[in-house]
């Protein structure tokens, strides 16, 4: 079993109700979460729009491994319907958007898939909420914890 992190965001519709019902489905396949962080509301992040988003993290306990895991993600977001995905790296609104945060302690990095998420980071709508239910869990390459990775984030945005 390994404990995974996801990340997930929406800035269309309903999307207090866009984020419950993609919890709903991703627990059809990956089993009930772990745990599931509050939701908060944040600015578009790498693009305009008028839209903000809300985001969450869910944590799940799975013997599937990464590449089972982005078939059930995506197919969850299409399931979903989501339809623009991001076109040479330019990011568009979305009702839902997944992301594969962490996988225990491993690192992958293949054409479809790098885990840690290189970005997670750099973003104040992971950090944030994964700080609420794994505080002490280590990034497997950075070596700190998401404690410390939001203290310094947040020191560098100034807050
Ligand atoms: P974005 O989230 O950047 O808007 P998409 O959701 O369209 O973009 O995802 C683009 C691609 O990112 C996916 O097809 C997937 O193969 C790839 N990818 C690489 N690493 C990850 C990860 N850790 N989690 C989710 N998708 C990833
Ligand atoms: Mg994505």
């Amino acid at each position: 079993m390994k404990r995974l992190f996801l990340s997930l965001g929406s800035n269309l519709g309903d999307k207090k109700e866009n984020l419950m019902r993609t919890i709903e489905k991703l627990s059809s396949a990956l089993g009930t979460p772990a745990a599931v962080s509050s939701i908060i509301e944040t600015e578009p992040w790498g693009f305009t729009s008028a839209n903000s988003f809300f985001n969450c993290v869910a944590a799940f306990d799975t013997p599937l491994s990464p590449t089972e895991i982005l078939h059930i993600t995506q197919e969850t977001e299409r399931e979903m319907g989501r339809t623009a995905k991001s076109v040479n790296g330019e990011y568009k609104d979305r009702i839902i958007d997944i992301d594969i945060l962490l996988y225990g302690d491993e690192t992958i990095n293949t054409e479809n898939l790098t885990i840690p998420h290189p970005l997670m980071h750099k973003r104040l709508f992971v950090l944030e909420p994964l700080a609420q239910i794994a505080p002490r869990h280590l990034h497997p390459t950075l070596k700190k914890t998401i404690a410390e990775l939001l203290n310094e984030l947040r020191s560098c945005l100034n807050f």
